[in-house]
């Protein structure tokens, strides 16, 4: 029994479930997406919110410039490159034997942001900085006046060492909050879920990061993290399931977008829609960015996130609405996937609530697909990025391939639009791979293509 009804009477209810559950790949478009400014009415968020952590990211960035120097050509701004894939797409058209007429194919490279080579490093750093920022104010240590590259002090560091920051991780959120909070002088734990890598582990350490280990899954970790900070007010913990601020920092991603669209000539408006398919774990990265890209491109963009077979955790709760009342393990699924940053069996109920109405729909990808795609992009376009990165690759063919995909299209009136259309891959992580362990997931991509054919 889940939630007092039988998995039959679940299954009833959502047809869809008897497939999520066999881990077949679904494409599940939500019923519950409305017109923009009718879902935005229902969110306590807004532009102002996000342009206010923009400007703190802007405050710091001279600090950022200063301790992380591969961030001093971009002026200490974390942000990636976003980048035309034709050759990956005319290979993925003669893998799923479908074309796909539209203007642009691009990739949004958050695995190459600099610092720790993932989207976390967007909501991960954002919600440590707002912190050591908060501390600083309340002890009169610094103010908005200030250029804030006077942090890079033993001063700050000696007062940031009596606070210390706690966080739970399958892996890259752990990566980003601990350089992150090490850098600034903070005392940090990261608690991390049976997931993660073992090279993310000996990073953090080297940086005198503590890390600790647990046999079980991301809820564990995140939970055992919370009990650490609890009752201690010198103890901050970082939220992943919960929190604001990573969520407004992963926004901040929909401004700069807007502006790097701008300089590629990407069009997106009324007869120009913009799709994108963001890697979903707990959902605050993908959450963060489409609701930021809603701001600013309403109606026109239609955001679809993308999960692993064995956790399709979000979807789950969206589905059915209960959101973090049920996880994967309820309905017989494992939680196990190669694609580590989706590890997640339990979703975020603050991002489900927050994006129940704005996220067009979201679908489940295979790890042997994520492995095919790995090695086709590094084939065609020479860039390599990490498992979890490539369940948005899949998104546009499921789009085109799919019942509930051409669906879609047609509800929103948009057949006569989808080839002036542009697609954007989200990337979400993979630059910090050490390079041994990104040729066995290569490897495996390349062997799959001769040992079968892909299976559809
Ligand atoms: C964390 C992560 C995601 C998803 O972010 P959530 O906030 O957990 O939904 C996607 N890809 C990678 C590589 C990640 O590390």
């Amino acid at each position: 029994m889940i939630l007092g009804k039988s998995i039959e009477r679940w299954q009833q209810e959502y047809p869809l479930l008897t497939e999520i559950i066999n881990t077949n790949e679904v494409f599940w478009i939500n019923p519950q997406y409305q017109a923009y400014n009718d879902a935005i009415l229902k969110i306590s968020l807004t532009e102002a919110d996000v342009k206010a952590a923009d400007e703190r990211l802007k405050k710091f960035a001279p600090y950022i410039a200063k301790v992380f120097p591969e961030t001093k050509e971009q002026g200490g701004i974390i942000e990636s490159p976003i980048i035309r894939i034709p050759r990956m797409k005319k290979q993925m058209e003669e893998i799923f034997n479908q074309e796909v007429i539209c203007e642009n194919l691009l990739l949004k490279c958050d695995s190459h942001l600099p610092i720790s080579g993932s989207i976390k490093a967007r909501g991960g750093i954002y919600e440590v900085l707002k912190h050591a920022e908060d501390l600083a104010f309340e002890f009169g240590m610094l103010s908005r006046e200030d250029d804030y590259s006077v942090l890079d002090n033993d001063i700050f560091r000696n007062f940031f060492s009596h606070y210390s920051i706690v966080v739970g991780s399958t892996g890259n959120l752990g990566l980003s909050i601990g350089i992150m909070s090490a850098k600034l002088g903070f005392n940090v734990t990261v608690h991390m879920s049976a997931d993660a890598k073992q090279w993310k582990k000996d990073l953090l350490r080297s940086k005198r990061v503590t890390v600790i280990e647990y046999q079980s899954d991301y809820s564990k970790a995140v939970e055992e993290g919370r009990r650490q900070a609890d009752n201690d007010p010198k103890n901050y913990f970082i939220d992943d399931e919960n929190s604001m601020n990573l969520f407004l920092g992963y926004a901040v991603a929909a401004l700069r977008l807007k502006e790097q669209l701008k300089d590629l000539k990407v069009v997106v408006n009324k007869d120009h829609p913009l799709f994108v398919y963001l890697p979903c774990g707990v959902g605050g990265g993908p959450g963060g960015v489409a609701f930021g890209l809603k701001l600013i491109f309403k109606d026109y963009v239609h955001c679809f996130f993308a999960e692993p077979t064995h956790s399709p955790s979000m979807l789950i709760g969206c589905m059915t609405g209960e959101h973090d009342k049920v996880c994967v393990q309820d309905f017989g699924i494992d939680n196990i996937t190669d694609a580590d940053g989706l590890a997640v069996g339990r979703p975020s109920r603050f991002i489900g609530k927050t994006m129940i109405n704005l996220l067009s729909g979201i679908y489940t990808v295979k790890d042997n697909m994520l492995y095919r795609m790995l090695s086709v992009m590094a084939d065609t376009e020479k860039i390599f990025v990490e498992p979890s990165a490539l369940a948005g690759a899949p998104g546009m063919f499921n789009l085109f391939m799919t019942n509930a995909g051409n669906k879609y299209v047609i509800d929103q009136g948009l057949p006569d639009k989808i080839q002036n259309a542009s697609h954007i891959i989200w990337a979400t992580g993979g630059n910090m791979v050490p390079q041994s362990e990104m040729s066995n997931y290569y490897q495996k991509g390349v062997d799959l293509f001769s040992s079968s054919k892909l299976n559809l």
